[in-house]
């Protein structure tokens, strides 16, 4: 019986790219439910290509659903808004749950499935950027299991020893143990492509457009992940996203500039050796890995020509240029809600941007005002963090129209 999965948020780039994997495995695997936020023409065409049996789509596009299935036979159930979306999350009949929405809006989605069990997949690494340990036990509570589909952690994850991607991925990593003095390992290593940017004069940055922001040199994702990369915020979040998939400390994670993105991650042993991860940059990999964990199964990503590859640079990020690196740093350290600070201002940030509100370097400004004028909620669960989140949105909401009235 091939395994029943349901994709949150899928007509964007991570959903689209999980629907061609499955496509190549259908006697292993069925698309079951399968969310958007408002495309409705797009999800009911992945819908009737994809075979699947139940659709979620936000407040007030339900109709517009209908509408654009008119025909499809047989007929789909719809549900709409955030409870549609939680119902799909948490679905008895589908084993697999695919987190593909972006920025905060997948936190309670991502809770539901993992409260109720499921194998989750996790692209959307806001949740875990707000509230990542707490999201690892309740998995262990309900014994769901987490593989990440981040490429970074991905890679990671298959460059651990077999006993740690257990205790990783079933979240059993005993609270308070050193994970990787356990296993003789003395660092973990995220590459980052240092974006489209990587060599822009800090001067220069401040005129940049986001169209230019937008455009990464080597991966095609979603906007809001795209400015995130050409900012470097990407890496902070993934930072932040490493130590709660892994127990590990901000201190134990270094961030190195890879500029091929041929190299997804490393991780360092203490006698020396590193083991790395290289594919091509294609999310279909990360992807497929995911899906067939522990097996390796096909993503019908083109392989990497090792022959032809030539040459390959590592090199250390420039902080003074991406202070957004500095600030998710400085939030993973402060712990408690200080993430989800940096989160949620991050996030009203980038689209002020991306609306023209704002320049590329207020983002920082921004995220750093917050961090430094917000209080810290030491205990952190849901309450505290949804209440975080809303407090951080308002005071960023604030700082980008006093921005505007001042430019
Ligand atoms: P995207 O913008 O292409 O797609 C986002 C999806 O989420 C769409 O289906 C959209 O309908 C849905 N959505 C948007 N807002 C929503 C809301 N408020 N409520 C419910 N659904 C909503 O984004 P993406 O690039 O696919 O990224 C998705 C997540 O995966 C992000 O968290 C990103 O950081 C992470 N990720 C993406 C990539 C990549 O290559 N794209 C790689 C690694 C991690
Ligand atoms: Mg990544």
């Amino acid at each position: 019986m091939p395994q029943q999965i349901t994709i949150l948020g899928a007509t964007g780039s991570i959903g689209r790219s999980a629907l061609d994997v499955i496509s190549l495995h259908r006697d292993q695997f069925q698309t079951w439910g399968l969310s958007a936020h408002s495309s409705a023409k797009q999800l009911a065409e992945l819908a009737t290509s994809s075979g699947a049996k139940f659709l979620s789509i936000g407040s007030g596009h339900a109709a517009e659903l209908n509408l654009a299935l008119y025909g499809a036979a047989p007929k789909i159930p719809i549900h709409e808004g955030r409870e549609g979306l939680n119902y799909l999350a948490g679905m008895p009949e589908s084993e697999i749950v695919i987190t593909g929405i972006v920025g905060a809006a997948g936190l309670l989605p991502t809770l539901t499935a993992v409260r109720a069990g499921k194998k989750v997949l996790i692209a959307n690494k806001e949740p875990l950027v707000m509230m990542g340990p707490e999201i690892m036990r309740e998995a262990e509570m309900a014994g769901a299991t987490i593989v990440p589909l981040d490429s970074e952690h991905n890679a990671i994850l298959q460059c651990l020893p077999a006993k740690f991607q257990e205790e990783s991925t079933t979240c059993s990593n005993a609270a308070g143990v050193d994970q990787l003095q356990k296993y003789g390992i003395t660092k973990i290593i995220l590459t980052a492509s240092g974006g489209p940017f990587r060599q822009t004069s800090r001067k220069a940055l401040e005129s940049v457009t986001p169209e230019q922001a937008a455009s990464h040199p080597n991966w095609k994702m979603g906007r809001k992940i795209s400015i995130d990369s050409a900012t470097m915020m990407n890496k902070g979040l993934e930072l932040i996203e490493a130590c709660a998939l892994f127990s590990v400390d901000p201190s134990q994670v270094e961030i190195v500039i890879h500029p091929q993105s041929i190299v997804h991650s490393l991780v360092e042993y203490n006698d020396g050796s590193f083991l790395a991860q290289m594919a091509n940059p294609d999310m279909r990999i990360a992807i497929a890995n995911a899906l067939g964990y522990p097996d390796h199964i096909s993503s019908g990503a083109e392989k990497l020509n090792i022959g032809e590859l030539g040459t390959l640079e590592f090199g250390v990020p420039d902080e003074e240029r991406f202070p957004c690196l500095k600030l998710a740093r400085l939030a993973a350290d402060a712990g408690g809600t200080a993430p989800t600070i940096l989160n949620a201002a991050n996030e009203v940030a980038v689209e002020a941007f991306c609306n023209r509100l704002i320049k590329f370097t207020d983002i920082p400004k921004i995220i750093d005002q917050a961090l430094d004028k917000l209080p810290v909620e030491r205990e952190r669960n849901l309450e505290t963090v949804i209440l975080s989140d809303s407090n951080a949105r308002r005071f960023a909401y604030k700082l980008v129209s006093e921005q505007r009235n001042t430019s």
